[in-house]
């Protein structure tokens, strides 16, 4: 499995498991243990996503070692403060039944209900950094991170705290490419992790992709991750269909041009 170097070092493996809306119970437990079988060994789940428990079984159950397995999680937005942070670590430690995390982000920088851009949680965003910065010190967490952050926020931030986050997890597919987002990150050597890297399954509508895909022989969704990966920005497409989880981690034999980079979408 190909794999992105973080700042500090760590390997992570280049396409991660998507588990967003995935149920807690049997279909993510098995969509987990597919996608171990066909090969991701990095998977992407949240507090908040209310399947860590299915997610840790299915690790569990695979036969893999875990330091074999990347796996992500993510502090739930609503939740801010140092102490809240280290409670709420603790229970994703436990949902997941791990003693450490890979990576652990800031699942956004303000409640998802809160309308506007969430500067005026920055303050308790960096009290929540400074717990992050612990954990990791401590080495229960191997990497740290954000999610939803843009520019703004990221240099309130980085003013303030000691370690720069490793990882930036935003929405970013050939139809939405925020272009000020990712020089940012590009420039200080945030990686990159492209959520929704099939829009949430609406890429599929996209005529153009269909064309160069067919030139490839290849399937949109593939056509799209690997763009994704082409680029530098790490995927996380999800599916529970395992077809398509097979099908989304078979795309590191072939390379897209540079002249369909572009048109599939401009990143600068
Ligand atoms: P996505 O990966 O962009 O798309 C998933 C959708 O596409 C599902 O409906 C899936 O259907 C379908 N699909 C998958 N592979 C396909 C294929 N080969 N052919 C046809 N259809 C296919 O969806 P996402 O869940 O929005 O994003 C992926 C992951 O990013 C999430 O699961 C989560 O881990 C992460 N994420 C993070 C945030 C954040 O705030 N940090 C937000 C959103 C997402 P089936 O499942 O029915 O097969």
């Amino acid at each position: 499995m190909t794999h992105f170097v973080l700042s500090n070092g760590i390997q992570i493996p280049a396409i991660g498991f998507g588990t967003w809306q995935i149920p807690d119970g049997e279909q993510a437990y098995r969509s987990v243990l597919t996608a171990l079988d066909v090969g991701y060994r990095h998977i992407d789940t949240a507090l908040s996503y209310g399947n860590e428990r299915s997610v840790g079984r299915a690790i569990r159950d695979s036969g893999l070692r875990r330091e074999d397995i990347f796996i992500t999680t993510k502090l739930p937005a609503e939740i801010k403060g140092y102490q809240e942070t280290l409670d709420t670590f603790n229970r994703s430690l436990d949902n997941l039944g791990v003693d450490y995390i890979d990576l652990y982000l800031i699942h956004a920088p303000k409640p998802w209900n809160v309308e506007g851009d969430g500067m005026e949680y920055m303050p308790q965003n960096i009290e929540t950094w400074k717990a992050f910065e612990e954990l990791y010190k401590k080495g229960k967490i191997r990497a740290i991170g954000v999610s939803n952050f843009r520019p703004p926020h990221l240099d309130v931030l980085l003013k303030e705290v000691e370690i720069v986050p490793m990882v930036n997890q935003i929405l970013l597919h050939p139809n939405h490419i925020p272009k000020d987002n990712i020089k940012y990150c590009r420039d200080r050597n945030i990686l990159i992790e492209a959520y929704s890297p099939l829009a949430t399954g609406k890429i599929f509508d996209t005529p153009r992709l269909t064309t160069i895909a067919e030139k490839y022989n290849k399937t949109v969704a593939q056509l799209c991750i690997r763009w994704s990966y082409q680029n530098g920005f790490l995927p996380l497409p999800k599916s529970v269909t395992p077809a398509r989880i097979k099908e989304n981690f078979n795309i590191f034999d072939f390379t897209i041009t540079d002249e369909d980079m572009q048109q599939i979408g401009q990143v600068e």
